[in-house]
């Protein structure tokens, strides 16, 4: 084992502290990182503070994480030391069932390992997360980072909120002539609109804050729609042909399936504390609209977005943030002020 050191919740209602554990030495398969870089996720906030009631503690969260090799097993062939890599949400899974098979680890029939608050294969050990300076990971789960160097610290929020709204854009076949809604200009938003217009959409971004337009039309969205306006949600009646919901609060899901048009699907990525209102059935029934959900995003995927996003100069808006900040960041992102992903610089750990 080795001296890990990080930032942990001890409890839900106690901020985050510094925190000493242990990381295993690397197996045979397996790559040591040194953490440079971690995004700071609204899932963390949701786990930290245990408001998906499912939180081991103490917990250290941190799915965004980007650095460099320090270290590699014998068998390893895809990593030396010195790569840059990227961690994203999942560290394993039983490689076996027709998910893991599929690539698809985040539908891992047995459930994943997380990369934070995930017990360890065949225990219940805790997993813990990038808010740390190293992490222990099997090569099978660990992403290459094709990026420019200098941009690392803006690619590491591409490890959780660009997989999970690539990961749904693609499933639904997202391309040119699509018109998309995104709602929500957060962090997955953000990513979303960017990588919806990418996939050459026509992208309309539903916001509650109106001082977010100006960004989002710079972003990529080629309408913006307040959401609070009843009369621009009626402008926008049936135009959809997908829209991928982002908000991480609990709202009126009508308002928006009635701006899908017929055949169209609107998916749930955020994932509120308590329920949305049960939508409108006969919304649904007259247009055969589609509710779905999706998760994150497969080992695979994932490299292919990372791959997709260097190709079309792609990473996320980031807000650098010292370690010790983090309690004011988590603040800050419940009053949505933040733009558009805060990202931890792991240097200031060590200081
Ligand atoms: P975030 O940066 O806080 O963004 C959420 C956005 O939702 C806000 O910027 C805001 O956008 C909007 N919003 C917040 N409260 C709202 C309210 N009461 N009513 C309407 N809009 C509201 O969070 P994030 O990191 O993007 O994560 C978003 C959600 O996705 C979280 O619940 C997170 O846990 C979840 N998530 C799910 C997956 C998955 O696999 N499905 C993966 C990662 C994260 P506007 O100001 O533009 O309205
Ligand atoms: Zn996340
Ligand atoms: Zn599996």
């Amino acid at each position: 084992m080795s001296a890990a050191h990080g930032y942990a919740a001890q409890s839900a209602d106690q901020p985050l502290t510094a925190f000493a554990f242990e990381r295993r030495e690397p197996g045979p398969h397996d790559v040591r990182i040194e953490i440079l870089y971690c995004g700071v996720c609204h899932s963390d906030l949701h786990t930290a503070r245990n408001e998906w009631h499912n939180t081991l503690y103490p917990s250290v969260p941190g799915h965004e994480i980007v650095g460099r090799v320090s270290a590699i097993g014998n068998a390893v062939k895809g990593f030396k030391v010195g790569d840059l890599a990227g961690i994203g949400c999942i560290v394993d899974s039983c490689r076996e069932c027709a998910s893991c098979r599929a690539g698809d680890e985040q539908y891992c029939e047995t459930g994943f390992t997380g990369t934070y608050n995930g017990s360890i294969f065949g225990g219940t050990e805790n997993t813990y997360g990038g808010y740390s300076d190293q992490i222990v990971v099997d090569e099978k789960y660990v992403l290459h980072i094709t990026h420019d160097e200098d941009q690392l610290a803006a690619v590491a929020p591409l490890l959780c909120a660009g997989i999970t709204t690539y990961s749904p854009l693609a499933h639904w076949k997202v391309g040119p002539g699509s018109k998309v809604g995104v709602v929500g200009l957060g962090g997955l938003g953000h990513m979303a609109v960017k990588i919806a217009k990418a996939m050459g959409a026509y992208v309309v971004l539903f916001t509650t804050s109106e001082n977010k337009r100006e960004d989002a039309l710079r972003l990529g969205a080629s309408e913006v729609v307040v959401s609070r306006d009843p009369d621009q949600m009626a402008a926008q009646a049936a135009k959809l042909d997908f829209i991928i919901n982002t908000v991480a609060a609990p709202h009126d899901l009508d308002a928006l399936l009635n701006t899908l048009a017929r055949d169209g699907t609107m998916v749930l990525v955020g994932a509120p504390a308590t329920p949305h209102p049960s939508p409108n059935v006969f919304g649904l029934m007259l247009k055969r609209r589609s509710l779905a959900g999706s998760a994150i995003g497969g080992i695979r995927e994932t490299q292919e977005m990372l791959e997709f996003c260097a190709r079309h100069g792609i990473v996320s808006d980031i807000e650098m943030i010292r370690m010790d900040a983090i309690n004011d960041a988590y603040e800050r992102m419940l009053k949505g002020d933040v733009k558009y992903r805060f990202v931890i610089d792991m240097a200031t750990l060590k200081a």
